[in-house]
């Protein structure tokens, strides 16, 4: 996959990140679709606003690219405070986590991406921060250790995670707020993009979004990128407007698939069918076979790739659908049963 395709932001460039900040909304109005969460988030901030304390802990989960993290820049801005921005590999010492909480000023919100990644030690002192906003910090070691309290001021916490099931119990209870973002529909992503153009001076008709919409995987962040590489085609071979024609040609010169699939979801599919002769499959064997993470089929590729219904999840394993034999063009094998 081209890296600027990939939905998960470690594979951007610099400049492509903070273009990405530059389109990014800044208020629940801006954000489309995601409907129920949005509109359950709305009463809880205004709620929170309205007693003067600090929001509920949230937790946002679901594939990447989707807009966690914008969620937290929107709800920081709503309730009118401050946000400070972290990760769970970043964290990686109690002295860190400290030094993060003890600046934060009254109702602030503190974002950790990828939470999950958390060490057990950091998780351990984040669990008092949470309930009483209250951290022990130890001091000296050896003999001469002991341990001083600090109370926090009130805070929230919003996590994000692509793998809310990596999280442990006491750390997912700790959570009032839990939200799971989705992969949003064609029209959902037309309308981000129609509104990025617009942020970013590109003219763009509607049957262009519309098509750079259908190839984005259900994906803001694919999305965004995408129309970025298309309005370069627009400038350099054509007037600089983003029609129907450049993007077609544009997309097919990038790989991009009609049903959004890349080179990684193809090869996906056609080693299940070929090496695994379309019997269920357990992720890790997968992954061998493609020189892959387990992980990353597991967050990036496979929920897009259930969600279309090309392969599923069966007790048993991953199984490939006759729609996954239609879409590589092959013939699905004929004993009944063993396909869905
Ligand atoms: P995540 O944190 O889930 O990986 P981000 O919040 O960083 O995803 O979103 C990636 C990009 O997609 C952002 O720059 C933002 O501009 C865009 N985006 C995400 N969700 C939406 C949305 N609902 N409406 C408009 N733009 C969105």
């Amino acid at each position: 996959m081209p890296e600027f395709l990939h939905p998960d932001k470690e594979n951007y460039s610099f400049e492509e990140l903070s273009q990405e900040e530059t389109i990014r909304p800044q208020s629940f109005e801006d954000f489309a679709g995601q409907r129920k969460t949005l509109d359950n988030l709305q009463v809880f901030v205004a709620a929170a606003r309205n007693r003067g304390g600090a929001l509920d802990h949230v937790l946002l989960h679901g594939p990447p690219g989707l807009g966690k993290t914008t969620l937290a820049h929107i709800i920081a801005n709503e309730l009118g405070v401050n946000l400070k921005v972290s990760s769970g590999p970043v964290l990686d010492k109690p002295g860190s986590l400290a030094g993060l909480l003890t600046n934060l000023e009254e109702n602030d919100v503190l974002f950790i991406d990828e939470i999950h990644r958390l060490s057990p030690i950091v998780e351990e002192y984040l669990y008092s921060a949470m309930e009483d906003y209250k951290i022990d910090i130890l001091l000296e070691t050896g003999p001469n250790a002991r341990s001083v309290q600090i109370a926090l001021n009130p805070f929230t916490l919003i996590g994000a995670t692509t793998r809310s099931g990596m999280l442990t119990k006491p750390m997912l209870a700790r959570f009032g707020i839990q939200n799971r973002l989705e992969y949003y529909t064609t029209e959902l992503i037309a309308t981000i993009i129609i509104r990025s153009a617009r942020v970013l001076g590109i003219t763009i008709y509607e049957d262009a979004a519309l098509e750079i919409a259908r190839r984005s995987r259900g994906t803001p962040r694919i999305a965004n990128a995408l129309l970025r590489r298309v309005r370069d085609f627009a400038e350099i071979k054509g007037n600089g407007e983003i029609e129907i024609k450049i993007t077609k040609f544009a997309l097919n010169s990038l790989n991009v698939d009609e049903n959004g699939l890349d080179d990684m979801d193809n090869k996906i599919m056609r080693v299940m069918i070929e090496n695994f002769k379309s019997r269920p499959v357990g992720i890790s064997a997968l992954a061998t076979s493609l020189g892959e993470n387990p992980e990353t089929l597991e967050e990036v590729y496979e929920p897009f790739l259930i969600q279309e219904g090309f392969i599923i999840r069966t007790p048993r394993g991953r199984e490939v659908t006759t729609k996954a034999y239609n879409h590589l063009k092959l013939t699905p094998p004929t004993n009944p049963g063993s396909l869905f």
